[in-house]
């Protein structure tokens, strides 16, 4: 798949101004940006011929700061790092949405800089380890030693071999495959644990003080990221988001969405499933995303070109193995 086109961050950063910083931060980039209740947003990039990162928060209680996902970057990493020194606090934990390199990446230098730190994720990453990330190991060696990979895209592909390579550093030391009420750092949080969504098991996180959802890739601008997906489960992880009392949605990548925001969302995503699961022809399926999206997009044409891949994704049944048990 060639992407081109906008960086989201912009998107991301954009979700941020209407929300004052609760503590200013002592640093010269502002890359951590206040949205409230001791949070923080990192604004996750995807510029053109890129890898992703995912967005990240940083949260503080009475016993510290703890991060939600990682990046993959390296400057995305020293983002994070930047806001968590502006803040003045320690980490002691990091909460994983999902295993995605775009989430994950960081976790072993977070780890190395504060080496308290407990990861909390589900145990889905185990799977991947020997299945979706061995097998796309393999296809990305194959494509680097054939000289296949864009040049925009070797150090990507090259930084995610790394990680690979150091798979067992990603992996929780709280493993949380069941959801429930939790304090993390002294701070009350609920997490939910979404089966077969955008892996075969997702955390979310619900901060009810905040009456804020935290989805991780539930919610992706600018469009589903189906790559490990079951689109079923993901819909039934969305309506459980829809049900939970949150008055606002921070995205794995994208802007921070309101509900109604957030209700546009989950029906084109609705719509783009079932069009894709049916028989009509998959531009339509497209275009349907294109404009029942339309209010998140700021380049058609590489949403249209990710949307028409993850169509034929779906069509051609290849993610009906993650909707089995
Ligand atoms: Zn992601």
């Amino acid at each position: 798949m060639r992407l081109g086109v906008p960086a989201l961050i912009a998107l991301a950063l954009a979700g941020c101004a209407a929300n004052p910083p609760v503590r200013e931060l002592a640093m010269p980039r502002s890359y951590a940006h206040g949205i409230g209740g001791a949070t923080f947003l990192v604004g996750g990039g995807f510029d053109p011929g890129r890898s992703p990162d995912g967005n990240s928060l940083i949260l503080y209680g009475p016993e510290g700061a703890f991060v939600v996902d990682s990046g993959r970057h390296d400057e995305h990493v020293t983002a994070i790092m930047q806001g968590l020194s502006g803040i003045g606090m320690t980490p002691v934990a990091i909460i994983n949405t999902h295993w995605h390199l775009d989430h994950v990446s960081g976790n072993p230098a977070l780890k190395a800089a504060f080496p308290g730190i407990k990861v909390y994720a589900t145990s889905a990453i185990d799977d991947a380890l020997t299945g979706f990330l061995a097998t796309s190991a393999e296809s990305s060696r194959k494509a680097l030693a054939e000289g296949t990979v864009p040049a925009s895209a070797v150090a990507d592909v090259e930084g995610d071999l790394t990680t690979i390579a150091r798979g067992a550093e990603l992996r929780p030391d709280v493993v949380v495959d069941e959801g429930g009420d939790m304090t993390i750092a002294g701070r009350p949080l609920s997490l939910r644990v979404a089966q077969r969504a955008v892996t075969e098991r997702d955390l979310w996180i619900y901060d009810a003080a905040e009456k804020r959802a935290i989805v991780g890739d539930l919610v992706t601008m600018p469009v589903p990221f189906l790559d490990t997906a079951c689109p079923e489960g993901w819909l039934q992880a969305l309506d459980a988001v829809a049900a939970s009392g949150a008055e606002q949605v921070v995205p794995g990548h994208g802007p921070i969405l309101t509900m109604t925001e957030f209700g546009a969302w989950k029906s084109a995503f609705a719509d783009f499933i079932a069009c894709a699961r049916g028989t009509g022809a998959l531009e339509t399926c497209s275009a349907g995303w294109l404009s029942g999206a339309k209010a998140f997009l700021m380049d058609d044409q590489r949403a249209k070109s990710m949307a028409d891949y993850y169509g034929e994704l779906i069509r051609s049944g290849k993610l009906d193995g993650y909707c089995r048990a």
